[in-house]
């Protein structure tokens, strides 16, 4: 089938967005420093970009985890695939997300991350579909709201292209 991706938000617009966001992460932790989790593979694009519009001192890590049961519908329960490499005890830790959907798979991931004692757990994503929330999780800082729809690009896959665009698009299927 025939595909194509519409542009519904530009390069411009998601750099100027993510500038302010890393402008407000700045100063809400002006005197710490802060560890942002990358939630692969979405959020590797996001957050570097997001990293070096920050002033504090920043630090990484990288996890990735898949939801158990079927491959459409995230089942709530999800797998580590990769763990983190360091402790997070005693950090301000900060969540880096592509897109929170339903919020199954972060409402998990926090009470995991949680239970290893961070100092603080925050959230930040990229882009929120509040339309499609099935559990509720705090998303302390949010670049967009979009409407329900699949979007790629920024990080974002269609059966693993299009994650290297530097604008979102919708897919469209003629
Ligand atoms: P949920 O919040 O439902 O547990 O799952 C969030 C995950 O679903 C995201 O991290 C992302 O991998 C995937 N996802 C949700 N909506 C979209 C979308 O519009 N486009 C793409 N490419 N992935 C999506």
């Amino acid at each position: 089938m025939a595909e194509r991706v519409e542009v519904l938000l530009t390069e411009k617009e998601v750099d100027e967005r993510i500038q302010a966001i890393g402008e407000q992460i700045s100063k809400d932790y002006e005197g710490k420093e802060v560890h942002l989790i990358c939630v692969l593979k979405g959020g590797a694009f996001f957050m570097c970009e997001l990293a070096k519009r920050i002033t504090v001192p920043v630090s990484m890590d990288f996890m990735s985890v898949s939801s158990y049961g079927s491959s459409t519908v995230s089942s709530g329960s999800i797998k580590i695939v990769k763990d983190l490499d360091d402790s997070i005890m005693g950090k301000h830790v900060l969540i880096v997300e592509d897109i929170v959907d339903t919020g199954r798979t972060l409402s998990h991931l926090m009470k995991l991350l949680k239970d290893r004692n961070p100092e603080s757990l925050a959230l930040c994503t990229l882009l929120d579909k509040p339309d499609r929330r099935v559990v509720q999780v705090p998303v302390d800082y949010t670049c967009f709201q979009i409407p329900d729809e699949f979007v790629v690009g920024y990080g974002l896959d269609y059966a693993q292209r299009y994650r290297n665009l530097p604008y979102i698009g919708v897919v469209k299927f003629d």
